[in-house]
């Protein structure tokens, strides 16, 4: 590993396991978070449960959520519709200018805001260039889940 590969500050298995508690202990007043395959599989049309739940525990934190992807306003309107978040489509992500703007709008500071996504070369490689904090999760999802999920299909199947 190079000093050119993009470093993330902390890795979790899924966004869920990100909490007010250890946002404090980094200084994180905003979050700014990827979409597809970070807070649901890609291209799953509205928030889940458990999206809508942390988002929840964000907001009762005084924390503020800027969503922050890379895919178009069709896919992006469809999520947001009930959410309260700030949201910005088409980022472009690695490229820094939609952070920059998203932190602007969020009135905080490069150090009290964090990055969370999936992609190293997009989303993390992003935080580093704008220089803020950044969190990597495990794609939502992963092609292991899908192959689990075809291997008891195959099981069921085997079985009648
Ligand atoms: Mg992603």
């Amino acid at each position: 590993m190079n000093d050119s590969y993009p470093k993330y500050l902390m890795a979790f298995d899924s966004y869920k396991d990100i909490t007010p508690d250890i946002l404090k202990e980094y200084n994180i007043q905003g979050i700014l978070v990827d979409l597809d395959d970070t807070l649901v599989i890609h291209n799953y049309p509205v928030p889940d449960k458990s999206v809508q739940e942390w988002l929840m525990q964000m907001e009762h934190a005084g924390i503020p959520v800027c969503i922050i992807s890379n895919n178009q306003k069709k896919r992006m309107m469809s999520f947001i519709k009930d959410l309260n978040v700030g949201y910005f489509y088409n980022s472009f992500k690695p490229r820094t200018h939609v952070i920059e703007y998203a932190l602007g709008v969020m009135n905080i500071k490069r150090e009290n805001a964090v990055l969370i996504g999936d992609q190293l070369f997009t989303d993390v490689l992003a935080a580093n260039r704008a220089k803020i904090k950044s969190f990597l999760v495990k794609p939502v999802g992963t092609k292991s889940t899908i192959f689990i999920k075809i291997k008891r299909y195959i099981e069921r199947k085997m079985s009648k």
